[in-house]
């Protein structure tokens, strides 16, 4: 008697998610894709990664985010951004993968107005690293390769021991053809991560965004992580919404975003000198 009530109680707690998640999906299939080619746009050529946000505004339907935002980023400089929950700084960041197109100003990547470019090319030579990284739901393999296809199986190795996973694939009896996700082995958010850094080994953008997890891991894996991901940095212009004090202050330059705008930028000691947001931020995160 009590278990067809639970079934029930199950199913009124689906229901409303099923048809929200319905809802989505619907949104989704009548969006307009607004981001393409330009008439005219070229294939990007391998870039070096100067990035240059130039008077920069964006809003989201009638809530604007940025405000002519204007500062460069070298080619090969890691910069990491900060600022108040809710600033703008992942919109800043989605915007140079064309996530969306600015609302006035310009974005140029080696002197070159991403408008200009092919999507495909522009979004071929960036790199993003996100907190909650997809899996498809096949073999460890098939989502490492997936940063680049037609990857030999010694550049998918070399790929996963940069990425600090040859433990953990040796660990499993079939290895690299461990099937993941729902249907197989379910991998830590830590595992996950590595993952995504193995990709993009293989992928080799000249530009990466990593978007810095807020949530804990373990000491061990935070650190194998941040091994990785300084490695994966190297050479490339990298751009990190940063939340571990470890990471800011490696940084070569940190960008402050405030109010629709940069309030500061500069390094670690020059900015806790100032005394401004950046200082604040510091204390209210980390304390004094
Ligand atoms: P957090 O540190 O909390 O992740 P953030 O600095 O990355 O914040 P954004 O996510 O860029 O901030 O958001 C900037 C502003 O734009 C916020 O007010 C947010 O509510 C709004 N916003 C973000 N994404 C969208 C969206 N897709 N549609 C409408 N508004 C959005």
């Amino acid at each position: 008697f009590v278990r067809p009530i639970e079934k029930i109680n199950a199913v009124i707690e689906l229901y409303p998610k099923g048809i929200a998640g319905f809802r989505r999906y619907l949104d989704l299939l009548s969006t307009e894709p607004d981001i393409a080619d330009r008439p005219g746009a070229r294939p990007a050529p391998r870039l070096a990664g100067n990035i240059r946000f130039r008077e920069v505004s964006f809003s989201y339907g009638s809530r604007p985010v940025l405000d002519r935002v204007s500062f460069e980023i070298g080619a090969g400089e890691t910069v990491a951004i900060v600022g108040p929950s809710g600033a703008g700084k992942t919109t800043l960041c989605s915007l140079l993968p064309r996530f969306y197109d600015v609302d006035g100003g310009a974005i140029t990547v080696d002197g070159i107005d991403i408008r200009d470019m092919t999507l495909a090319s522009l979004r071929g030579q960036i790199g993003i690293v996100q907190q909650d990284m997809f899996l498809f739901g096949g073999t460890i393999r098939e989502n490492i390769a997936y940063g680049r296809l037609g990857a030999t199986e010694p550049e998918i190795i070399e790929a996963a021991r940069r990425a600090r996973l040859m433990d953990l694939i040796e660990s499993l009896p079939q290895g690299l053809d461990t099937v993941v996700g729902e249907r197989g082995v379910k991998l830590s958010g830590g595992q996950k991560q590595r993952i995504a850094i193995a990709r993009m080994f293989l992928k080799d953008p000249a530009i990466l965004i990593l978007d810095e997890a807020t949530s804990a891991l373990d000491t061990e894996t935070e650190r194998e992580i941040q091994k990785a991901l300084a490695e994966l940095s190297v050479g490339r212009t990298t751009l990190v919404i940063a939340h571990r004090l470890a990471t800011i202050r490696g940084a070569d330059r940190i960008l402050v975003v405030d109010r629709g705008g940069i309030a500061e930028q500069g390094a670690h000691d020059e900015l806790l000198g100032a005394g401004g947001l950046y200082r604040r931020l510091h204390e209210a995160q980390f304390g004094s």
